[in-house]
């Protein structure tokens, strides 16, 4: 058992991190109040190789493992955890294509995919369904040139402002077996965007429902085979869960490097408040959480890079545990700040509200426990 990175692995990490740091971390705070990421940031981590991180190299992808990933999201994430998020997102829909399209479809979408000029959004949520997700009831239906879908996405990251829609339909029968994946370009006749959300976090990315009045597309936008969206929605959340979760780690990470910074330097009672024991413990206490996450994580995304056969109980698990170490940690560390954590000049409050979220998407944490505890209940 080797628990180091390798070499390469460490230069994964460190070029995402130096991009971070160089390119996003100064904007972060310009991007939360205006709502958007440039689109001009894309094309750039495309560069590095970030398009398509897990999309196979003889598709033009980085050919990365699940592990190398998070690598990538955890330092990208000590800038901004609502950037990185939603890179994984774009990622996670490229995968799908790579995976489960026609060579076809492959040829026409993952080119521009990799080099980031089109940005994908992954639309399953609707108002009346979220872990509940095989109850979707957008419907699409066969016409003479493809298909018309009618219905409503809710909670769309990037709605209104991605390139193309990755869209988990009805095309059958009630339950998971009844669900298709259609690839839904922007600007398709009948495509449409709710207002944007006033969210408490990941306030770069736009947020907005998506819509489909008789929204007419193509044969081509099958993507794989009907009946099948399901599942292929699924396949993409183990490894979803590990990057959410490598997002809240990194982000706790840059808190707990800034606390430290900002203890050595506040003073009260005539010495630096890093000299009270009480304080010492409260940092000892957020190293120990953080590095049990990061390994927990990343035993995790090496089971699911192995094939191992509880690889999606390890996702699932590691998901609760981080995301709720990365929320505990941060919390502390606005709490180290005193008054100073609660201004948004000090960049704690910020990751306090980003990190509150991914215990609630990629499937709640609670559906982590339960995914957990059918396991146990089954091989008890
Ligand atoms: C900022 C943001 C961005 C998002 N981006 C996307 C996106 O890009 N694409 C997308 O498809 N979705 C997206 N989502 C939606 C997200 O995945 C859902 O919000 C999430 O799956 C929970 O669904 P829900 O909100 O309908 O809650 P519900 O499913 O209604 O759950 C309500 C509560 O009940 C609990 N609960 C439900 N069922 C059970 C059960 N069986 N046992 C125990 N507890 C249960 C839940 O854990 C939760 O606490 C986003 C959400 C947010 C907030």
């Amino acid at each position: 058992m080797d628990f180091a990175l390798s070499d390469e692995q460490t230069a994964i990490f460190d070029m995402a991190f130096a991009f971070g740091q160089e390119r996003i971390a100064p904007h972060a705070r310009t991007w939360e109040a205006e709502g958007t990421i440039p689109k001009d940031l894309w094309p750039r981590l495309a560069e590095l190789g970030f398009g398509g991180l897990y999309v196979s190299e003889e598709a033009g992808g980085a050919g990365l493992s699940r592990l190398d990933a998070t690598l990538v999201f955890e330092a990208l994430s000590m800038a901004c955890p609502s950037v990185a998020a939603f890179l994984s997102i774009h990622n996670m829909c490229a995968r799908m294509i790579d995976s489960f399209g026609s060579d076809e479809m492959k040829a026409r979408v993952l080119p521009s995919a990799l080099s980031m000029n089109t940005v994908f959004s992954y639309c399953l949520t609707e108002p009346g369904s979220g872990s509940d997700a095989a109850a979707l009831k957008t419907r699409a239906s066969r016409s003479n040139a493809g298909y018309v879908l009618n219905g409503t996405k809710a909670f769309i990251s990037g709605g209104g402002y991605s390139d193309a829609y990755v869209t988990m339909v009805r095309t059958g029968e009630d339950g998971p077996r009844g669900i298709t994946a259609l690839l839904v370009e922007d600007g398709a006749p009948g495509l449409s965007f709710g207002g944007l959300e006033d969210k408490m976090g990941w306030r770069s990315q736009p947020t907005r429902a998506v819509q489909f009045d008789d929204c007419q597309v193509p044969s081509e936008a099958l993507l794989g085979e009907e009946g099948q969206g399901f599942r292929y929605a699924m396949a993409g959340l183990d490894g979803g869960r590990l990057n959410i979760a490598a997002c809240s780690l990194g982000a706790a990470q840059a808190g707990l490097n800034a606390t430290l910074a900002y203890m050595s330097e506040r003073t009260a009672f005539g010495k630096p408040i890093d000299q009270f024991q009480a304080l010492q413990f409260r940092l000892a206490d957020m190293e120990i959480e953080l590095q049990a996450a990061r390994t927990f994580l990343r035993q995790a995304a090496w089971k699911l890079d192995t094939g191992a056969p509880d690889a999606t109980k390890f996702c699932a698990m590691a998901k609760k545990f981080v995301t709720e170490t990365g929320s505990r940690t941060v919390d502390q560390c606005l709490q180290l700040h005193g008054g100073y954590g609660y201004l948004a000049d000090y960049g704690i409050e910020k990751l306090v509200r980003d990190l509150r979220v991914h215990q609630i998407l990629e499937g709640t944490n609670e559906i982590m426990r339960l995914i957990l505890a059918r396991q146990m209940l089954t091989n008890a």
